[in-house]
């Protein structure tokens, strides 16, 4: 479901040149769960917005959902993230002017589904917040606004969702909570999961894990299930 092939990113600040992916790539499996694991700029969350389709590739080449990235337009792009792509950000990033309910909704109206209402309802019921419909994000927890996060980015049933430090903000007996959701809401849609993360707790819930140094891999190691 994605296939990443010799993924250079090159940030130019000034008259230098920062490489900071060098030569990537792995594949990912429908259905698969998986994590990139790292020091602190290693170039994770580069290449996680990369691999979703929200930063321009300047050399290699990624197919998401058997579509190459870089033959997309913006608009093409944004349909493709619209309908087979989920999200998840370290700062919820939900809309501030929406409650709760608009927050899960937006998506599924966008992709003409009648009953968005009812789905977000039902999805806000399952991660525990059947009675925070109308509460905006300034009026949430750091915790419940994640729990939004979580059914916004499994409303729309995606094929794969992207989490980036997915517990980052949150105290550890919430960020168990989330991932506790996390995996639930996966588990029952069948949903591709890649994780970027500091928490190698986390990662050891994954099927694989890739570890990144100075924009390389240098570990790509498949779990044994017992
Ligand atoms: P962290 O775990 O701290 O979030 P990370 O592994 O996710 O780090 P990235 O955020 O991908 O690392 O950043 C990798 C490197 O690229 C860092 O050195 C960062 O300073 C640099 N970088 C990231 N975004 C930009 C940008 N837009 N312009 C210039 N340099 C950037």
């Amino acid at each position: 479901i994605l296939n990443v092939s010799n993924l250079r990113k090159t940030y130019r600040s000034g008259s230098r040149d920062l490489t900071v992916l060098d030569g990537i790539s792995f594949d990912i499996e429908a259905g698969e769960t998986f994590s990139i694991v790292g020091p602190s700029g290693s170039g994770k969350t580069t290449l996680l917005g990369l691999c979703a389709g929200l930063d321009h590739i300047d050399e290699g080449n990624i197919e998401l959902c058997g579509t190459k990235l870089n033959q997309l337009n913006e608009d093409q792009l944004a349909l493709l993230r619209n309908q087979k792509v989920g999200f998840i950000f370290q700062d919820f990033q939900l809309l501030p002017t929406l409650t709760a309910l608009e927050n899960v909704s937006v998506p599924l109206e966008l992709q003409g589904n009648p009953n968005a209402g009812q789905v977000a309802k039902n999805l806000l019921e399952k991660v525990g917040l059947g009675d925070r419909y109308d509460h905006y994000p300034s009026q949430l927890s750091g915790g419940e606004q994640q729990r939004v996060a979580l059914a916004r980015a499994f409303s729309t049933t995606p094929d794969i969702l992207f989490a980036d430090e997915p517990t980052g903000n949150l105290d550890e007996e919430t960020g168990e909570k989330v991932i506790q959701l996390l995996f639930e809401l996966n588990k029952e849609m069948g949903t591709t999961l890649v994780i970027v993360t500091h928490d190698l707790d986390l990662a050891q819930l994954t099927q694989r894990i890739i570890r990144l140094k100075g924009g390389k891999i240098i570990s790509n190691q498949t779990k044994t299930l017992a």
